[in-house]
């Protein structure tokens, strides 16, 4: 039951027209479904509201074809036919008696319009923020009455389809309220350019619009942004202070937060939870109205602390709710160990910049709620009584163990090492990843809940101990280990001379605390956060580091994660050397053959080590030392053998958790060869949906 002291959490608070009936608040976060899978999105939804947060957003909502975010794939609500895909979402969200709250937005020069072709619009004439190679125009009168209407009509759309809250968005620099407050996209010299009160008309006309069109029935929240951290050409602290006192009574909830979004969603590599509290905490105290705030915010005292220290009203959550739907839930009931806490890692973020389904390392259940069927605290229970056998403690072996337990399965967990986790407890090791250990914890602590789960350490499986278990059914969940050859994208033949180096070390040299000294290379042929948090372990730990990728640029992939200029920042702090275009293609003695992969010209290098970070190798010996033993599996009792997470093909921790949810879940059903999940089709009935009245 509820622990008092954290009742404040559960007081209701009201919200212009409408009440909220606790604190929870999920504020707007892309999700990669958006209006073109409305059923996977409103469903994602619902089980958030199931979890108890009391104002379930949706992501950014286009207003008007002049603001297409195509290719990404956010909300819309252009006319009137796109009202039904939200209604669903906000019917849902009711039922468990949240609040349903849309953000609008018109993206201005942050916009594409690649699929509706209209010029860009924005304060000034200016290049598009995207770089695609066009410009956006500035807005005359006329533009701005237009888009007041759009945003107006967008309101009452908003509210048709069932929100209680509408958002005027003024954030992430991504909406034409705040690029008007921004001087590097404001340079008008009319009413709405030069002074502050002329930057922050607009913002003041939309929000006095939108309680006119809708305040009777919705709140009307504001979403800000603090600070850029631009210097003078961005919104800064000092002027959202003022922005603040101008405005402070006007929306009906301050939904605050840090710009751009690589600043707000940081990953826990580069900032700690509850991060932007110096940029927000003086908005409370300019304003009688409720204040939202975000932080990844995860534990039941740090939110108290917020509360009662007058920081916030609301703990605002997009990450922390996609790895816990039911954090509310469980702070509520006081099961605060079964808190699935989020680590940071922004995979999530991963599937709008890749304009794919939200997935999240955490939690396997998030974008598979309609497609797959899967609930984030529920699962089917067992169709059989079978025995089973995970062989492999990493986050795979872990989830799997996990799960199947839920279910009701007898599982014994064998790991070969003396401790669980697999490679997240090693990465975890490394500077910044402390918190994927998560991961682990949260596993062992519902396993240890469960006593038909048993596990084994310091337990490593043959195929004859596996044989002789006697287990129904076996998955394989052994994980993998770096290459040392140089194989990888750009080295399909390997590396000459790497294999037999005795200067050469992989990650797992790192985890294992074998460092090299001196001056080491890293050669990042990976192009994700391996070789940067190598570089930063072994600059930390002494050496120089020369970071070499045939790649253009260091970490891309940790672009889609907003960790690319954090990353950036940190290996320059470190004073690592990059030296990007450079393939390696020979180690002797001390000296590395170095080529341009634009011009082919060769140089050399002369290290003391190279750490190579290309490509990793399953360790699936065990499987396959099953599989040629296969006539012997009936005697043994063995049913079926299965191969899961990077035992199966090396991926993301996000993909093993994946990879041992989803052998849980499917255990005992027959494989059909189907399509193992439901489909958005624009089919006759879902295109009435979508056409409405
Ligand atoms: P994944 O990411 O797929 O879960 P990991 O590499 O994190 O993979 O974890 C694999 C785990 O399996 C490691 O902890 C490793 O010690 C363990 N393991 C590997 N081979 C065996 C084996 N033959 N018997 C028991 N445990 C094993
Ligand atoms: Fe948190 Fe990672 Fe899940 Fe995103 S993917 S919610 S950052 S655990």
């Amino acid at each position: 039951m509820r622990d008092p002291r954290y009742d404040i959490l559960f007081e209701p608070v009201r919200i212009g027209p409408v009440v909220a009936k606790n604190r929870f608040f999920q504020v707007p976060h892309c999700n990669g479904m958006g209006h073109q899978m409305p059923l996977a999105h409103a469903a994602m939804r619902e089980a958030k509201a199931e979890g108890g947060w009391a104002v379930i957003s949706t992501e950014e909502c286009e207003i008007h074809p002049s603001s297409d975010l195509t290719p990404y794939v956010e909300a819309r609500l252009w006319d009137d036919r796109d009202i039904p895909a939200l209604s669903l979402m906000a019917d849902k969200v009711h039922a468990f008696g949240a609040l349903a709250a849309i953000e609008l937005s018109h993206n201005g020069p942050t916009a594409s319009n690649l699929y509706s072709r209209e010029v860009l619009l924005a304060p000034s004439h200016q290049p598009s923020k995207y770089g695609y190679p066009a410009q956006a125009r500035a807005m005359d009168k006329a533009d701005i009455r237009a888009y007041r209407q759009w945003h107006r009509d967008a309101a009452v759309r908003g509210m048709r389809a069932g929100m209680d809250i509408v958002y005027v968005y003024a954030a992430h620099d991504l909406s034409l309220p705040m690029h008007f407050l921004q001087r590097r996209r404001n340079q008008r010299t009319d009413e709405y350019g030069g002074s502050l009160e002329n930057r922050v008309r607009l913002l003041r006309e939309v929000l006095q619009d939108t309680k006119e069109a809708v305040g009777h029935r919705c709140g009307v929240a504001l979403r800000f942004a603090t600070d850029e951290f631009l210097g003078p050409g961005g919104v800064e602290l000092a002027e959202a202070r003022d922005i603040v006192a101008m405005l402070a009574e006007l929306p009906d909830l301050w939904d605050v937060n840090v710009a751009a979004w690589y600043n707000d969603s940081v990953p826990s590599r580069f900032a700690p939870e509850g991060a932007q509290e110096p940029f927000i905490d003086f908005v409370k105290k300019a304003t009688s109205k409720p204040v939202v705030g975000v932080g990844r915010f995860t534990s039941p005292d740090t939110m108290v602390s917020q509360v009662r220290r007058g920081v916030v009203d609301f703990i605002g959550a997009a990450r922390p709710s996609i790895a816990d739907p039911f954090l509310p839930r469980k702070i509520e009931e006081g099961r605060f160990d079964d808190i699935r806490e989020c680590i940071g890692c922004n995979i999530c973020i991963t599937g709008d910049n890749t304009i794919t389904p939200i997935r999240c390392t955490q939690n396997p259940s998030m974008g598979e709620e309609w497609r797959k069927g899967w609930h984030p605290e529920r699962i089917a229970p067992r169709a059989s009584d079978a025995r089973v056998l995970v062989v492999g403690g990493g986050p795979a072996g872990l989830e799997a163990a996990r799960a199947l337990g839920q279910r009701g399965h007898e599982v014994a967990l064998a790991e070969a090492s003396k401790e669980l986790g697999g490679r997240v407890s090693r990465e975890a090791r490394l500077p910044g990843l402390a918190e994927w250990g998560r991961v682990r914890d949260w596993r062992l602590g519902q396993i240890r809940k469960l006593p038909n789960v048993s596990t084994y350490l310091d337990s490593t499986m043959s195929a004859q101990d596996v044989l002789d278990f006697g287990a129904r059914h076996v998955v394989l969940a052994t994980g993998c280990r770096w290459r040392r050859d140089g194989y990888g994208r750009s080295n399909g033949l390997g590396i000459p001379g790497l294999a037999e180096h005795p200067a050469v070390f992989t990650p797992d040299d790192l985890m294992d605390g074998r460092l090299p000294t001196g001056t080491v290379a890293v050669f990042d042929d990976d192009y994700f956060y391996y070789a940067t948090v190598a570089a930063e372990a072994l600059a930390k730990a002494g050496c120089r580091v020369v970071f070499i990728t045939p790649d253009d640029t260091p970490a891309s992939w940790g672009a889609y994660t907003l960790e690319y200029r954090h990353v950036r920042k940190r290996l320059a702090a470190l004073g690592v050397e990059i030296r990007v275009s450079t393939n390696i293609t020979g180690f002797a003695g001390r000296t590395l053959v170095l080529e341009d992969v634009w011009s082919d010209a060769t140089s050399t290098l002369d290290v003391d080590a190279l750490l190579t970070v290309t490509a990793r190798l399953p360790n699936d010996e065990l499987f396959h030392a099953l599989k040629a033993r296969e006539a012997e599996w009936a005697d043994a009792g063995i049913q079926s053998v299965d191969c899961i997470g990077d035992a199966l093909a090396p991926g993301l921790i996000a993909h093993a958790v994946y990879a041992g949810h989803r052998y849980a879940q499917e255990l005992g059903e027959a494989k059909t060869g189907e399509v193992p999940f439901k489909r958005h089709f624009h089919t006759a009935r879902e295109t009435d949906l979508l056409d409405g009245p």
